[in-house]
């Protein structure tokens, strides 16, 4: 099976769409969301719906459940808050229906999805050291934890005799490089806003028959996505990160 996983579109439909025409070609099986549709970006509402017809299953990020929570939103700093208020004047009643259904976590063969961490998902921490990594390789039962949050994508590996391994987005064999009983975190970056300083849109393709993972990096019209984000009267700073995957 070829699952692709997807995460963090902050409402880039631009993105988004060429990340679902890059699969296509890829003969995946699968596509599955891992949050953060909207925030940021002006087409929540047309992402919500490529989303909804696209994947399998699509799970609640912080940005969906800050659209309903202010005690979330006010974590956050101005720049997102603003994209927050945004998001929820402009958001339709059927995306609300639908964002707000989203569930926390999935299981599915070897894998654990979440959109944070795999400890207490809904206090939405971030792994961003291999501390960070270390304490959250105990709270997964699977092979496998997908995650997204920080928009820097990579893999954390941990064998069974405690050996670390921090692999930069590339693809692996992790039948061949890696023992059987090895786990993985594997943060599939971000499709809307990446920020490991490249500005492709990025997402991950696991291929189990041949125990192969690939990050992929997709060029959309970031011109279009940051002229969107001008006339919806997204802050500068939002709107030129983008061009820079920072
Ligand atoms: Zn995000």
């Amino acid at each position: 099976m070829r699952i692709a996983i997807i995460s963090d579109i902050h409402g880039n439909l631009e993105a988004l769409s060429s990340v679902i025409f890059d699969t296509r070609s890829r003969n995946v099986d699968k596509i599955v969301c891992l949050g953060d549709i909207v925030g940021y970006g002006a087409n929540p509402n047309e992402c919500v719906e490529m989303i909804k017809t696209e994947c399998d299953f699509c799970l609640i990020g912080n940005h969906e459940a800050a659209v309903f929570d202010d005690s979330i939103s006010r974590e956050f700093n101005d720049f997102a808050q603003y994209a927050i208020n945004w998001t929820r004047e402009n958001l339709t009643k059927k995306s609300a229906i639908y964002i707000n259904s989203l569930s926390m976590s999935q299981i599915f063969d070897n894998f654990t999805a979440v959109h944070s961490t795999p400890y207490e998902p809904h206090l939405w921490y971030y792994i961003s050291s291999v501390e960070d990594a270390i304490f959250n390789f105990n709270f997964f039962r699977t092979k496998f934890c997908l995650i997204g949050h920080t928009h820097v994508p990579g893999t954390i590996v941990l064998e069974e005799n405690g050996n670390i391994s921090v692999l930069q987005p590339k693809t692996f064999n992790y039948g061949a490089d890696f023992p059987e009983s090895a786990k993985f975190i594997i943060n599939v970056g971000s499709v809307g806003q990446p920020r490991d300083r490249n500005p492709k849109a990025c997402y991950v393709i696991i291929d189990t028959d041949e125990k192969e993972l690939s990050f992929l990096r997709v060029s959309y019209d970031v011109a279009q996505y940051q002229k969107k984000m001008r006339n919806a009267g997204m802050p500068e700073f939002l709107i030129m990160r983008v061009a820079e995957g920072s």
